[in-house]
């Protein structure tokens, strides 16, 4: 069975559980407004009622019933009315009693509909096609051959009404287009913004132009731009850019964790987000928080509000003490509508607020915008800034977590350290920019060519480090040999000059006996020495 199915089958089987549950549920909420009428019991009574309803009104949504959750938050309002006043409307506890008796009828209403499941992601495209349109016909040589360089496929165009016949007939993953084509007088954010309404998902699109006033940019967006490149062209962060969008799609999944005391309800969520490629855990023990963060590393926590023992708001305060979980966001789900209380919460600790009942889209939405916010302020912190690789401190991290995890588990792991040649005769000739350029594309070379597990990082100046787990060493020398040649067939261009540069790099393996990552480091280095001895533009291996 394919995995939205079975995640479908599941999420029917939570939503039958808690249809089955609410008859009881019901008729608990009855005998609790039967007491209303006994001054003893009444407030008791009313509190109890009113937090039952909470979580009604909280859930039924989730589980396809809305107008039932509804009800229940209209009710829910009332009943905090009378407890905050303490005292009972006798006249309107009549239409009340009527109210919450009629809640079982809203049920089976509800049940009765056929509401979808929640919508299955579209399958994930490998091979990438972009359609470059650009009628300067060295500009698009240099972006077709870079582009190519880097494993796309590439189409080139150079009128605006072949593309449009084209990107009909089949639609590209990608476009790359020039705003003005002066000969044959048109601009192509209104071609494109035209071709988009015809197609069933837009095709995300980057414009290049050496204009820069506002109706240029303005016209880009309407037309679907999801990057803006001013000429002269810096083709390295142009093919970054596109790049950044097709990895949203194939980056690790986000992590979520969830904390509700109501586990159907989370369980629900979780199903939901899993659903949407995100991994998601539900904890209902605040206790336990520490434990589960530290096992975990979310990257976004929704947290209930109302919970028995610690609150949410408690327990979001509890975590900003804790100095090593600053950078995880804290959002709470609630269906608290009170003002007053959600600013409170706020006020506290938590960054912002989603409202129970939730829709599925709506939850998927909410949670990818604000783990991928996350993640992205989270890499500025660990990243280098010009080449997105870890930074030197947390590459070595990795490569020590790494080396732990080979020493447990008895795999392959394979360490490399790779340096540019005479990169110091680059700078000299070309300048420092065009030396960072080629910095730029190798760090791109290798994040491309590596898989998620692996990680990579910027080591010094000019030379990288990677880490790659259960991969032997021939396995990591082919690899490193394929990003070698690779890197060797870039032509960069600087001042209508062109060069190549070539790279060696030293590769260490893991074996039983080896437990620190520096002897690793050192056996990468050492064999990094000898393939620069040996002439460059090679790969050795450490001892
Ligand atoms: P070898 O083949 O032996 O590695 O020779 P090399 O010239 O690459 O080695 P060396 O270590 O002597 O020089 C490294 C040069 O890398 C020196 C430095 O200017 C340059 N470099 C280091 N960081 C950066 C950077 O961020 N940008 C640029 N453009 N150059 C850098
Ligand atoms: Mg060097
Ligand atoms: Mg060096």
């Amino acid at each position: 069975m394919d995995k939205n199915a079975e995640i479908a089958l599941k999420l029917q089987a939570l939503r039958d559980d808690y249809a089955a549950r609410l008859p009881a549920e019901i008729q608990s909420l009855r005998d609790l407004v039967n007491k209303l009428s006994d001054p003893d019991l009444q407030h008791g009574a009313l509190d109890q009622l009113s937090q039952k309803l909470h979580k009604l009104a909280g859930s039924a949504g989730s589980f396809g019933f809305a107008d039932l959750g509804k009800q229940a938050k209209k009710l829910e309002l009332q009943a905090q009315a009378w407890l905050s006043a303490n005292q009972l409307d006798m006249g309107m506890l009549r239409v009340f009693a009527v109210a919450v008796a009629a809640l079982d009828g809203q049920a089976q209403n509800d049940g009765a509909k056929k509401i979808p499941l929640v919508s299955q992601s579209a399958p994930l495209k490998t091979n990438t096609l972009i359609y470059v349109l650009e009628d300067d016909p060295d500009v698009a040589a240099e972006v077709c051959m870079t582009l190519r360089h880097f494993g796309h496929q590439v189409v080139h165009f150079s009128t605006v009404a072949a593309a449009e016949v084209e990107v009909l007939r089949q639609p590209p993953d990608f476009m790359i287009c020039d705003i003005m084509f002066t000969e044959e007088g048109r601009e192509t954010p209104a071609a494109v913004a035209n071709l988009q309404s015809h197609l069933p998902v837009p095709i995300p699109v980057i414009f290049v132009s050496t204009r820069t006033d506002f109706d240029a940019y303005h016209a880009a967006v309407r037309a679907g731009a999801v990057g803006y490149f001013v000429k002269p062209l810096d083709i390295i962060r142009l093919v970054e850019c596109f790049e950044y969008y097709l990895d949203r799609h194939r980056s690790a999944p986000h992590r979520v964790l969830i904390i509700d005391d109501d586990l159907a309800l989370a369980e629900h969520y979780k199903l939901v987000l899993s659903s949407a490629d995100i991994r998601a855990e539900v904890s209902n023990n605040p206790r336990d928080i520490f434990e589960v963060l530290q096992d975990f590393h979310p990257e976004l926590i929704l947290l209930d509000i109302n919970m028995p023992g610690c609150n949410g708001i408690e327990l979001a305060q509890v975590i900003r003490l804790n100095q090593d979980w600053l950078r995880v966001p804290i959002t709470y789900l609630s269906s608290e509508q009170d003002e007053e209380k959600r600013a409170m919460a706020m006020g506290r600790a938590g960054d912002d607020f989603l409202s129970k009942p939730l829709g599925d889209r709506e939850l998927i939405t909410a949670v990818s915008v604000r783990a991928a916010r996350s993640r992205q302020l989270s890499d500025a912190l660990d990243r280098d800034s010009l080449t997105g690789l870890l930074k030197h401190s947390r590459i070595k991290d990795q490569v020590d977590a790494e080396v732990n995890r080979a020493a447990r588990g008895g795999e392959n792991l394979s360490v490399v350290m790779l340096d540019l040649d005479h990169f110091k005769r680059v700078n000299d000739t070309y300048g420092h920019p065009a030396g960072d350029k080629v910095i730029k594309a190798v760090a791109h070379l290798l994040r491309q060519r590596l898989r998620k597990t692996d990680a990579v990082g910027r080591y010094g100046g000019e030379e990288f480090v990677a880490v790659l787990p259960r991969c032997s060493r021939e396995e990591a020398q082919a690899l490193m040999d394929d990003v070698r040649q690779r890197l060797r067939d870039i032509t960069f261009t600087a001042d209508q000059r062109s060069f190549n540069v070539t790279l060696s790099a030293g590769i260490a393996a893991y074996r039983p006996g080896v437990e620190r990552a520096e002897q690793l480091l050192q056996e990468a280095d050492a064999a990094l020495y000898r393939a620069k001895a040996e002439g460059r533009d090679r790969i050795c291996f450490g001892s």
